[in-house]
């Protein structure tokens, strides 16, 4: 970084230097003279998006403007965001530390805590040590550009999540897409590269199809070119594995095999934030060199203290990946034999493809009516003429509230058959 003062023009000189006469009025109208079109452009394609607003805790059953639903749209896969225990060490923590941390991890907000998290998360992880990150979008920013840059060469999957795309395009290393999940177009592609480092990154889980990346074949072809393969697992983590530590556990990979493991702590674990988990040196580096890291404030110690009793629930209340496994498969019997077309994810995250964002809103809105909340993703969350609903299950979900869900999508589908869905 430069430290070079730039000129400063003093207040007078400015004044004199400045066009005439624009008001503050005037300037904002030109602020938004310029941005009003695009804003208009995207209610017309359907593209437009609105928050609604929660007056519950998050649940099976929400309060949504006033509306009573059940919500088929959370990533709180286990059902542990409201979890008892979880909020107890919560109120016991904001008792002892406070709410704030009070500064960033490197200054003075590093507590006790956030310590014992990282051991824990190591430790369940199979990895020499984890590091916590305020949110997973940070950790992937400051894993990404602490690991390559200029003269470097990245490589990610088309569907990987919009963090590890602009962790990539920032890092200033050549950035390379490679098709989905395609083995023989990244081994082309790692051929090829002259980059003095390689970083091959992938979704564990893909946020919008559900499908897993084949990673035992991404390690081996990273580990044939000589490439470093970083996976973030927002959305397995909790889910998958034995003990619910993810895809790593789920497909055996060791520390060597795969080096690189991101998580994020907001989706399956119910609370909040991130961590990325590898060797001592991998960790080291982050913690002196990832800016995302460095310069935020840590996040509060209750938040480190919940998300600690949330990985003894995920370890000790094996039940709830079952049930969730369960209700998967219920959905996808059940969707089959509507005539839906499904994706092929073994995971909570089961998308039905209708193609047109119209259509898509519609059958969300549709459902809703009959006290459903399902997401309605457009582009460019997903790639145009693939808008869907993005069905997610939850273990905090009844067998009955799935049936409820598949009788509705029934009705719905029945009710428009000029929307039956295609892939
Ligand atoms: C949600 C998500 C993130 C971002 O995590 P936050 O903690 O919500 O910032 C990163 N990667 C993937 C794949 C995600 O789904």
């Amino acid at each position: 970084m430069s430290n070079n003062p730039k000129p400063q023009a003093t207040p007078s000189q400015e004044a004199a230097s400045a066009p005439k006469a624009v008001s503050s009025r005037e300037s904002n109208s030109s602020l938004e003279t310029a941005l009003a079109p695009a804003l208009e452009a995207r209610k017309q394609a359907h593209l437009y998006r609105r928050r609604r607003t929660l007056s519950s805790a998050q649940g099976a059953l929400v309060t949504v403007d006033g509306e009573q639903l059940v919500n088929f749209c959370s990533n709180d896969y286990l059902g542990l965001a409201n979890h008892p225990s979880i909020v107890t060490a919560f109120k016991n923590a904001a008792d002892h530390y406070g709410v704030g941390s009070g500064a960033s991890h490197l200054v003075s907000g590093h507590s006790l805590e956030h310590h014992a998290l990282e051991d824990e998360l190591a430790v369940f992880m199979g990895r020499d040590r984890a590091l916590l990150f305020s949110t997973g979008y940070m950790a992937n920013l400051g894993t990404i550009n602490a690991l390559v840059g200029k003269g470097d060469a990245v490589f990610e999957d088309k569907l990987n999540h919009a963090s590890l795309l602009d962790g990539g395009l920032l890092s200033g290393a050549r950035f390379q897409r490679f098709l989905h999940n395609d083995l023989a177009d990244l081994d082309k592609k790692l051929a090829r590269s002259d980059g003095d480092r390689k970083l091959v990154v992938v979704d564990g889980v893909f946020s919008m199809d559900g499908d897993l990346a084949p990673l035992p074949e991404l390690s081996e072809l990273a580990q044939k070119h000589n490439a470093w393969l970083m996976m973030d697992d927002a959305h397995g983590f909790g889910c998958l594995g034995a003990s619910g530590s993810g895809s790593a556990e789920h497909f055996a990979l060791s520390q060597q095999q795969l080096p690189i493991v991101m998580g994020t702590l907001g989706k399956g674990a119910g609370s909040f934030g991130a961590f990325v988990a590898g060797s001592e040196v991998l960790i080291e580096t982050l913690v002196q060199q990832a800016r995302p890291y460095i310069y935020t404030t840590a996040m509060p110690p209750a938040v480190a203290a919940a998300t600690r009793a949330s990985l003894q629930v995920i370890q000790e209340e094996a039940w709830r990946r079952e049930h969730l496994q369960q209700l998967i498969q219920q959905f996808r019997t059940g969707a089959t034999q509507l005539g839906l077309q499904l994706m092929p994810s073994p995971t909570a995250i089961q998308p039905v493809v209708f193609g047109d964002a119209a259509t898509t809103l519609t059958v969300s809105e549709l459902l809703r009516a009959q006290g459903f909340w399902v997401g309605a993703i457009r582009p460019p969350t997903v790639p145009q003429g693939t808008s869907r609903l993005r069905i997610t299950l939850s273990a905090a979900h009844s067998a009955g509230q799935v049936a409820g869900l598949l009788a509705a999508l029934e009705g719905v589908v029945k009710s428009l058959p000029e929307l039956t869905p295609t892939s």
